[in-house]
Formats: C-alpha cells, sequence, structure tokens
C-alpha cells in the first residue's frame, strides 16, 4: 500500500490530500529522511466526538460531530483554532493541523500543530446555543486540551466569546481559573491586548516587504481583501492605516467595491450593527467571487480554503498575494500564478502573527504577567518581517517559490527536533 493510499484511509478529503501532497513535494525537494516524512505525514493524536444538541426550540436532539487533532507533540504544547461550520471534517481538521505545525515552526513558536471544529453552521445559532455546542464540545475534549498540553484559539465561526465560554467550562471542571487553556479570549479573562487584531495586522506588516520586492510603493496600492471577519477586517483597517486603497473586501453575503477606496472605518461600523456586508451604501455591490477580477495591486484571501481555483487564477489582476486564509489557493491554481510573475506570501507565513500573538498571551498567562499593546505589536513586528527575510533568503538560495521556502523553513526545524528527540522506547 502506497503511503498516499494510507493517508486517505482515515483522513480523505480534498484538504488533507493537498497539505500531504505539498509536504510530499518539499520533503522530496529537501532530501527529507523518509523515516521522519512519514511520521510527518501523519497527525499524532486525532480525537472525534459526536454528542447531542437542542436547539432553542426544545423540539430535537441533533446530533453533532467534533474534531480535535494534533498533529505535533515533539516540541512543546500542540495550538491551533476550532472552527464552527457547516462542512468541517476530520481530514479537513487534520490538514489544517499540519499547516499550523509548519506556521509555528517558521516563526519560531514552541508549539506543535493542532485544530478542531464542530461541523455546524454558527450563522443559524442563537447566542444560547453557540454557548450550549461550545460547552458541550469543550468537555467533549476536555482530556486533550490544556495548557500544557493543547491550547486552542478561535478560527472561523468561533470569537472571543465562545474563548471565554471554553475556559469558563475547562475551569468548571478543574476547580480553578485556567486563564492559560485558550488564547484568544477576552482581555479581562486574561487575553492579550492586541490579539484580535494580530492576524490581520501580522500580514500588513508584510506588505512592505513584498510590494518592495515586487517592486511597487505601497502608499496607494489598491487592496481586495476576500472575507470581512477576524482576518480580513484588520487587514483592511491596517491596509487604510498604511496609506493603501481598499478598493473592495467581501462576506458571505457578497462583495463591494468603490474605485477610489472604501472607507474602512464605515464599513466595519456596518458591520458592527448590521451583521453583513449586504445592504452597505457608499460603494458597489458585486458577487462574492468577482472580488477576485477587481484591479488591484494586492489581494488578500482572509474568507476560507479552495477559493483561488484553476479558473479564476488567470483572471486575477494582482501583483502580490498575502494569504490571510488557511489554505485558500489550490495547487493548480498557485501553479498558475507563479507562472505568471504573481508573488505570493504563502499562509503559514502570512497569517503567522495570529499564533504569533497567541504565543504572547500564553506566556503571559503562565507568567501572570501582562505586557503593553506596544510591547505586543512591536515583538509581533519584529517576528514576522525576520520570518519573511528568513523565507525570502531560503527561496533566493534554493532557487523556489515563497511557499516552498516557507515549508522548507518550517518542515527543517520540526525534522532537526524529531531527530534529536529520538524514538521512544
Ligand atoms: P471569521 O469567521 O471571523 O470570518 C470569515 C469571513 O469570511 C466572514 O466575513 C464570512 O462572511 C466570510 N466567509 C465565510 N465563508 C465564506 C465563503 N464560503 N465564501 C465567502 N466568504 C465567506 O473567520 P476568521 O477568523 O477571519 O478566519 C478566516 C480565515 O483565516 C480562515 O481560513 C482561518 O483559518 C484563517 N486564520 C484565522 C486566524 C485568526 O486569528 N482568526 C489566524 C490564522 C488563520
Amino acid at each position: 500500500m502506497t503511503s498516499s493510499d494510507r493517508t486517505m484511509l482515515e483522513w480523505e478529503s480534498p484538504m488533507y490530500r493537498e497539505a500531504v501532497g505539498q509536504f510530499d513535494q518539499v520533503a522530496r525537494l529537501m532530501g527529507l529522511d523518509e523515516n521522519v516524512a512519514d511520521r510527518l505525514r501523519f497527525p499524532q493524536k486525532a480525537t472525534v466526538v459526536t454528542f447531542p444538541f437542542r436547539r432553542d426550540t426544545y423540539r430535537d436532539v441533533e446530533t453533532l460531530f467534533g474534531y480535535r487533532v494534533q498533529h505535533l507533540t515533539t516540541m512543546g504544547p500542540t495550538k491551533g483554532g476550532i472552527r464552527f461550520a457547516p462542512d468541517v471534517n476530520l481530514g479537513e481538521v487534520a490538514a489544517l493541523a499540519m499547516l499550523m505545525t509548519w506556521k509555528c515552526a517558521i516563526v519560531g513558536v514552541p508549539f506543535g500543530g493542532a485544530k478542531g471544529g464542530v461541523r455546524v453552521d454558527p450563522l443559524e445559532l442563537s447566542r444560547a446555543e453557540l454557548q450550549r455546542v461550545t460547552r458541550r464540545f469543550t468537555m467533549e475534549i476536555i482530556n486533550v486540551i490544556g495548557p500544557e498540553t493543547d491550547i486552542p484559539a478561535p478560527d472561523m465561526g468561533t470569537n472571543e466569546q465562545v474563548m471565554a465560554w471554553l475556559m469558563d467550562t475547562y475551569s468548571q471542571h478543574v476547580g480553578h481559573a485556567v486563564p492559560a487553556v485558550v488564547t484568544g479570549k477576552p482581555p479581562a479573562l486574561g487575553g492579550s491586548v492586541a490579539r484580535r487584531e494580530a492576524t490581520g495586522r501580522g500580514l500588513m506588516f508584510l506588505l512592505p516587504q513584498a510590494a518592495h520586492h515586487v517592486g511597487f510603493d505601497v502608499a496607494g496600492a489598491r487592496v481586495a481583501i476576500h472575507g470581512f471577519g477576524n482576518v480580513g477586517r484588520y487587514a483592511a483597517v491596517a491596509a487604510s492605516e498604511m496609506g493603501c486603497r481598499v478598493v473592495a473586501v467581501s462576506d458571505i453575503t457578497g462583495a463591494i467595491y468603490r474605485d477610489d477606496g472604501l472607507d474602512v472605518a464605515s464599513v466595519a461600523k456596518w458591520v458592527d450593527e448590521h451583521r453583513f456586508l449586504e445592504g452597505y451604501p457608499d460603494a458597489d455591490h458585486i458577487p462574492g467571487p468577482d472580488l477576485f477580477l477587481v484591479p488591484c495591486d494586492v489581494l488578500v484571501p482572509a474568507a476560507t480554503q479552495g477559493v483561488i481555483t484553476r479558473e479564476n487564477a488567470p483572471s486575477i489582476q494582482a501583483k502580490v498575494i498575502i494569504e490571510g486564509a488557511n489554505n485558500p489557493t489550490n495547487l493548480d491554481a498557485d501553479e498558475i500564478l507563479r507562472e505568471r510573475g504573481v508573488f505570493i506570501v504563502p499562509d503559514v507565513l502570512a497569517n503567522a502573527g495570529g499564533v504569533t500573538v497567541s504565543y504572547f498571551e500564553w506566556v503571559q498567562d503562565v507568567q501572570k504577567y501582562f505586557w503593553t499593546e506596544n510591547e505586543i505589536v512591536g515583538r509581533l513586528r519584529e517576528i514576522m518581517t525576520r520570518a519573511f527575510d528568513d523565507v525570502l533568503s531560503i527561496a533566493n538560495s534554493e532557487g523556489v517559490d515563497m511557499r516552498t521556502a516557507a515549508l522548507i523553513k518550517g518542515i527543517r526545524r520540526v525534522a532537526d527536533a524529531k531527530l534529536v528527540r529520538g524514538i521512544f522506547p
């Protein structure tokens, strides 16, 4: 049986296939020892749970599926978000856990990768329902999470409030408050200031370096952002603070476009009040997928996976793509874009600001000593820009694209750690 067949038995999903395909390509290029490569192809632990869920109407009891996958436990606790989405599955979560491993290693935070999720549509849940799903799911995975073992964080469909309920459920269970069990929680509970903005802000810290590499000015650059949630919104705020023109943003209801630049603060206010971009008055409304076609210098996919495809890749006008979402670009689209000379700052590097500030939050919780916003943002900028320089230098020395270079950096670090730890027993 080939390694690819074995991969598909437990984890079958397009995303896991892509993650392993990408890993295999880079491992071959690096000449990685096949014994180590095989250990890294599969998550070390995976928990699948099912649990009952009753909606507010009390009529039916549904069975929900939940997952927590820990890809690598070699280098410290595992770390990764929990997503609530209608199509989450084990393979997707396993792929995202693997990506988290490379991401942590690329920015040098001492965690392995994890990911979790519940297959439920958060848009259909009332606040009380969301709380019940969160608390019950936390109980289901309580034995596999903890401040020294596995530390969840927000992802698609979850937020600070969900993390607060998770922290409360865990703390009730052990009998005392454990803020360090989760990151991305509200500052009132030991959450870090600047965590909410960290991913979007972190990816925009890389824009000046990317623009310099490609040869255009950040001031006045036209930016289009797919997704206006945690990542997309703060990327838009950061871009407009840097003097860029944010010409288009989108959410699940569609996209808005304004050639002379959107007023990002007013769009954010609209979404706070109305939840979605739908109905926003001061822009043209276009179908969501058309966001990928608007004239722009910088494209930031910041919603969900698999949105840059071989169908839309030939029409993308951006010179730079900074991947805010995880896995937004399909492998065949990646190749098309590379051939067209589009400079891609890959997800494992670009959106690592989230896990970096999560790491800061965990350190602050464990030490019970909190840093100022300036300290956090300064350290975030330093880590992100240094990681970009390291990856670009690998790309230049090895003659590879940024995604391959980032993966070489991450995989090398993890493989070195595995080899020096040896095999137990
Ligand atoms: P979110 O739920 O806060 O926002 C998601 C946004 O995308 C919303 O505007 C939503 O309307 C839109 N969206 C969702 N599904 C869509 C679809 N099928 N088509 C078009 N638009 C859609 O999520 P988030 O935390 O901003 O995460 C977005 C992406 O960034 C995910 O891929 C996530 O894994 C990744 N990411 C998030 C963080 C973080 O700190 N939150 C860190 C690293 C990576």
